[in-house]
């Protein structure tokens, strides 16, 4: 079965309104429907009598499908199935070239962008589903010596390394993004700052006992930051603030350790 790679945004229907537009020129249809497996189908309301859809194949799986309605009774010949799968090789395409440009082409993580994007909308369907959302934000400890010691060749060898271990402690419902050069995110969906802690303990123990393929004599700790999206939360931008206070403090205490933002009361009207 198909998996979209844990550390891959999904494009959202947006990213295809412009192939949308042409299909539905071309078929003289009101609407078209991309659902990819994994991500929301985008929600054209309306009233439709007849559809004609395709899967859309990428090497060999599966990973959604491209419909397109309309609102009178209508049949599709073979030609439009035809015609329809052209276009669902170009929907691929699309989907392959924004994965492409989502992850960093070094660690496999989620670029800074496609990052920031995947917390804006857990902090938006946060508000509206009251599920608990949790940012972990980690930095590794003393890089630059690393480099200066070992090379920067080694310093890479070391993002890819802690990348992966990283990668590898976490659920797939969770993104991994880079952040900065040797600063990275995970975003912990349905979990509050208890647990996203003792995910972020159990990476940490995993970055310490990662040994660098090629570099095996090299140490690397990090230090993280943890903050809950809790009612005090005003945006993204003070939940990140709040997760990078806690990676801040985490550093003066010494590194490699977790340090997570104590639960803020919401404001409340003083009468
Ligand atoms: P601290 O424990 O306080 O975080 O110390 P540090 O040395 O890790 O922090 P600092 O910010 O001084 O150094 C970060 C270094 O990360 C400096 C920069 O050269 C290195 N770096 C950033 N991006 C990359 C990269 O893509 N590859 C390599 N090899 N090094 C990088
Ligand atoms: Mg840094
Ligand atoms: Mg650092």
């Amino acid at each position: 079965m198909y998996q979209a790679p844990v550390q891959a945004a999904l494009p959202s229907p947006a990213h295809f309104a412009a192939v949308s537009a042409l299909i539905k020129s071309v078929f003289h249809v009101p609407a078209v429907a991309v659902a990819l497996h994994g991500a929301p189908a985008n929600a054209d309301g309306g009233v439709y009598r007849s559809f004609l859809e395709i899967p859309l194949i990428k090497d060999h799986e599966t990973i959604g499908t491209l419909r397109i309605l309309d609102t009178s009774e209508r049949a599709f010949n073979e030609r439009d199935c035809q015609l329809l799968e052209g276009f669902a090789k170009l929907v691929v395409d699309q989907v392959e070239l924004w994965s492409e440009a989502s992850r960093d082409g070094l660690t496999g993580a989620m670029t800074r962008r496609a990052f920031s994007e995947s917390l804006r909308k857990s902090f938006a369907s946060r508000q509206r589903t009251r599920s608990k959302a949790s940012l972990i934000l980690f930095d590794l400890d003393h890089f630059k010596r690393v480099n200066d010691t070992w090379g920067h060749a080694a310093g890479d060898a070391v993002l890819k390394a802690v990348s992966r271990t990283v990668l590898r402690e976490m659920r797939v419902e969770d993104s991994f993004g880079r952040v900065g050069g040797e600063e990275f995110a995970v975003l912990v969906s349905n979990a509050g700052a208890t647990t996203a802690g003792d995910v972020a303990e159990r990476m940490r123990r995993a970055i310490e006992s990662t040994v660098v393929e090629g570099y095996a004599h090299i140490k690397v700790t990090a230090s993280f930051g943890v903050a809950e999206a809790s009612d005090a939360v005003l945006d993204v931008e003070d939940w990140s603030d709040r997760a990078d206070a806690q990676l801040y403090a985490a550093k003066e205490d010494g590194r490699n350790r977790v340090a997570i933002a104590p639960m803020a009361k919401p404001l409340t009207p003083v009468n």
